[in-house]
């Protein structure tokens, strides 16, 4: 429940949201939620929005960021008072990867441009899940990691970050707290700031050097998180996988990976 350096991990039952409802509410607390639908992600929108409207910050002042190449395609859906969406044309890089990778630089420049006036958190994550079951102001605090679903009882070893020593994002075997989504971080909008752009520039200098780490933005969040801690580390909770047998100690799934025919949307 907590980490080495004192970060909390949250697990259903550590927390009482009544008592943290109370705190950011008085606080008038204004959410950002970023997402990307690029190319043929659109198709999971609706299904993201619906969903978040359900259980993600009920309450709250949130605004949704979407970002996309293709405006037409967004699904027009009733929101809850308060709440609001923002769509941001982007464009669009050829390969997913890229398209992947190319999120850190949007949201960095999206934080100081835009986000730093308009709300207090971010929370930045994949467009490939549906909640499922409540996400609140728990998860909120300057700079917060979730445990990958697929390594979050595996021994460090198995840990899959970048080992090559010539890229940026390379981490020595004998170092590494845990091993973080790529698709679900957040923090308070300066936090956020420096994580996309440290992310952002640890990138472009691997481009220049023809590298492109393993598990591309993944990576270099986990690079960025082993020398500058989560300040809170969400448990699998937050972002499960139904390939995944459910453990004794998983006793909510608030948000799961949608299952993609990766052909059928990837590159096109
Ligand atoms: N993405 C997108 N269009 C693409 C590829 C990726 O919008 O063509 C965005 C989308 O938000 C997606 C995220 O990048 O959820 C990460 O890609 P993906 O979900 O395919 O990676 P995975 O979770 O399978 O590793
Ligand atoms: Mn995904």
């Amino acid at each position: 429940m907590m980490t080495p350096w004192f970060a909390p991990i949250l697990w259903d039952g550590s927390y009482n949201i009544d008592i943290l409802n109370a705190q950011f509410h008085q606080r008038h607390v204004r959410i950002g939620l970023t997402v990307f639908a690029i190319k043929k992600y659109t198709v999971f929108m609706k299904t993201f929005i619906e969903t978040a409207e359900k259980f993600f910050m009920v309450g709250y002042k949130v605004n949704y960021y979407v970002f996309t190449d293709r405006v037409k395609e967004m699904p027009n859906i009733t929101l809850a008072d308060g709440r609001q969406l923002v769509v941001l044309e982007v464009p669009s890089y050829k390969r997913w990867q890229e398209v992947s990778m190319r999120r850190m630089e949007m949201i960095r420049d999206n934080s100081s441009k835009r986000f730093i006036n308009e709300v207090d958190y971010l929370v930045c994550v994949d467009v490939d899940i549906k909640f499922t079951d409540e996400v609140g102001v728990e998860i909120l605090s300057d700079v917060f990691g979730t445990l990958h679903p697929g390594y979050f009882r595996a021994p460090r070893e198995h840990f899959t970050y970048e080992r090559r020593k010539a890229s940026a994002a390379y981490i020595p075997p004998d170092e590494g707290d845990f091993y973080y989504a790529g698709g679900y971080f957040g923090g308070t909008v300066e936090e956020v700031y420096m994580l996309t752009s440290f992310c952002h520039s640890e990138m472009m200098t691997d481009k220049g050097n023809n590298i492109e780490a393993i598990w591309h933005d993944e990576s270099y969040l986990n690079k960025y998180f082993l020398y500058h801690k989560p300040t809170k580390v969400l448990s699998p909770e937050y972002l499960w996988d139904d390939n995944i047998e459910v453990p004794e100690v998983l006793k909510r799934r608030r948000s799961v990976i949608v299952p993609k025919n990766y052909n059928a949307v990837r590159n096109r």
